[in-house]
């Protein structure tokens, strides 16, 4: 969501006359989209603004200025801190209060003029009543594949979650708003659009004529008529949320690509309950056993968090069995990070940080295992490829199967945003190689490599 919210700032700035430059000693104005969700991304933050700091102070020397921004959830959530440990940034803003952006940024200058040696900085960390989709200009980039935001914020409140805190309450753009976007997309040489939320499932927006409400599932069919738009996904979702309708729109909606993140966080129920994740892990299964009986070459990924307070060994063995059972075709694992202001941050019963790593280590070459057993189940079948890149060589392009898996292809000009059939010849832990084949016939995955008695494709 921040590559997305970062691709509107530049939509807002490229009306002020405003282009990206790849060089911070040219930049003007410098933004650091920020994260908060793990105490890593936070720290970064302070060390990228040290790096920004020299470049500023190297352009001041040549009668230059930069105006230093902070942007997205380390702003919102720690706004004030940042002005007090580097009082040399200029601007901090949340991710609900962007599309201010040219008033904020003549604020600072402002500031700036009037305070030679020292702009006071301008802080704007509202959860403004006004939607800021509605103010932003529509894009002018192209991009094969698109991300478009449909949902933002969250009322779950999972323990160790600081995103209710930072991207405040859930909020549904309406599909009119939606369905315009897409298509102004498609127009400018989308080929695939990536729905994107927090909570992407539990959309909500107000239908086509003002009549109630639609869910993801009657969004992503509406969508699906648009010509051009060729592949849809969805991220991230919530168990929970899985509807029946949107379970069904894998079953007939042949542009909803056949692979899906659902993270689960832990395999231990007593953990997902002190997580407040509000289902079971046989819950999560039945989810899993319904996408598969209407879309059974469906693939799938997960988040998983290591180390929740209170995580025992059998817990974390529970973790593994799920993995086990449910067989991933990638996954991303994070060791717990304490949020201040969650409820997880006050429980008494942290668990050691070695112990975290081993957890993690251990996850994580289970996960690896899968992925590497998935990619190499692709070998010998045809897959359809979006080339979005290139690649380093001559005549290479990189694209993305339909399971996300990143594939290189030598093609022919003018083949950048088409979509090609590959004969699948190697599999590697992160990506695939093959050859352009003509075959129209397509062979897809199918669940195939047994692991301890289990379905793991
Ligand atoms: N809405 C999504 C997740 C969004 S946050 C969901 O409910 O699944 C993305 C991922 O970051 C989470 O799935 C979780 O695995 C991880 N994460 C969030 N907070 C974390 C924390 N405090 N420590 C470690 N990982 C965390
Ligand atoms: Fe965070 Fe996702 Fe839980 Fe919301 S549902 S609190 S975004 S982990």
């Amino acid at each position: 969501m921040n590559v997305y919210d970062s691709g509107r700032m530049i939509d807002v700035l490229a009306s002020l006359g405003f282009s990206v430059t790849e060089d911070p000693a040219q930049a003007d104005l410098a933004i650091l989209n920020t994260c908060h969700i793990r105490e890593k991304a936070e720290q970064k933050v302070f060390s990228d603004l040290g790096r920004l700091r020299e470049h500023k102070e190297n352009r001041k020397s040549n009668q230059q200025e930069m105006i230093i921004a902070v942007a997205g959830c380390v702003a919102q959530g720690e706004g004030a801190e940042i002005m007090r440990q580097a009082p040399y940034v200029n601007m901090v803003f949340g991710p609900q209060t962007y599309h201010r952006l040219p008033e904020m940024l003549a604020q600072a200058l402002r500031s700036v003029d009037s305070h030679k040696k020292q702009g006071r900085g301008v802080i704007d960390i509202e959860f403004p009543l006004e939607p800021k989709f509605d103010s932003l200009p529509e894009t002018q980039r192209s991009q094969v594949s698109a991300f478009l935001s449909v949902q933002e914020g969250c009322d779950k409140f999972c323990t160790f979650c600081v995103v209710p805190y930072t991207r405040g309450a859930e909020f549904s753009r309406p599909v009119v708003d939606v369905i315009k976007e897409a298509r102004h997309l498609v127009n400018l040489g989308a080929k695939e659009i990536t729905l994107l939320g927090q909570n992407v499932n539990a959309y909500h927006g107000a239908a086509i004529h003002g009549q109630g409400e639609w869910g993801l599932g009657r969004l992503i069919r509406e969508l699906a008529e648009i010509e051009g738009l060729k592949r849809l996904r969805y991220t991230t979702s919530h168990p929970l949320d899985m509807d029946q309708e949107l379970i069904e729109a894998h079953r007939d909606v042949p542009q909803l690509m056949p692979f899906l993140h659902l993270p689960v966080q832990s395999g231990s129920d007593r953990i997902l309950e002190a997580m407040n994740r509000k289902h079971t892990t046989k819950y999560y299964k039945e989810v899993i056993d319904q996408l598969r009986q209407a879309c059974p070459q469906i693939a799938l990924s997960s988040d998983f968090i290591v180390g929740f307070p209170g995580e025992a060994d059998a817990d974390f063995q529970e973790t593994l069995t799920l993995i086990e059972c449910v067989g991933y075709a990638q996954a991303y694992s994070f060791k717990y990070s304490i949020r201040p202001g969650t409820p997880g941050a006050l429980m008494d019963n942290q668990v050691d940080e070695t112990v975290k790593a081993s957890r993690l280590q251990v996850l994580q070459d289970l996960i690896n295992r899968q992925q590497l057993a998935f990619n190499e189940s692709i070998v010998g079948t045809v897959q359809s490829v979006l080339l979005d890149r290139r690649g380093k060589r001559e005549g290479q392009f990189m694209g993305r199967s339909p399971y996300m898996q990143s594939v290189t292809v030598f093609a022919e000009e003018p083949s950048l945003g088409e979509i090609v059939n590959v004969f699948i010849e190697e599999a590697h832990p992160n990506s695939l190689a093959g050859h352009l084949c003509n075959s129209d016939v397509m062979i897809t995955a199918i669940p195939s490599v047994e692991s301890k008695g289990q379905r793991v494709y």
